[in-house]
């Protein structure tokens, strides 16, 4: 099935200059980039994005990271897109994440890990929606 998924490049990969690398990667790898835009969230707007880690010790040191800086927001489409760029992605910390992985090559640590995938149709939807309005997704 065709589906979509919210991809962030986070502030460390922008800050790292990484961003044509990451997003040649999607364009091989068969990803089709729908919309995407450069943006500098607040830190309200991170807490907001990541409301289900809210109650975790990590959230604060999280959301003040997510708004240090510029973020590349992605929509990307492709067959089974939510589960192929999580696998793309890596595990959350880069040091455990597989060889070629965008954790393991771009990723720093198990907080600034260089990119971010939605993880559920329901969680893409969600995600998806707090950035883009459909008009913006082509
Ligand atoms: P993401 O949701 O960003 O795609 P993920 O699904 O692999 O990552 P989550 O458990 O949803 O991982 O955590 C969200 C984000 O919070 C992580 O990507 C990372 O930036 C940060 N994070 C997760 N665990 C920790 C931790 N133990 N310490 C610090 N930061 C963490
Ligand atoms: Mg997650």
């Amino acid at each position: 099935m065709i589906e979509r998924t919210l991809a962030i490049i986070k502030p460390d990969a922008c800050r790292k200059n990484y961003l044509g690398l990451i997003l040649a990667r999607y364009e091989k790898e068969g990803f089709r980039i729908c919309a995407g835009k450069m943006q500098w969230l607040s830190q309200r707007q991170a807490e907001g994005f990541y409301h289900v880690h809210r109650e975790r010790p990590f959230f604060s040191s999280l959301t003040r990271f997510m708004s240090s800086g510029p973020v590349l927001t992605l929509v990307l489409e492709k067959e089974n897109a939510i589960a192929d760029h999580r696998t793309l992605m890596g595990a959350t910390d880069p040091q455990k994440a597989e060889g070629g992985t965008l954790r393991k090559l771009y990723g720093g640590s198990i907080e600034e890990n260089a990119v971010h995938g939605s993880d559920s149709p329901e969680t893409a939807r969600f995600e998806i929606a707090y950035f883009f309005p459909s008009v913006e997704i082509f």
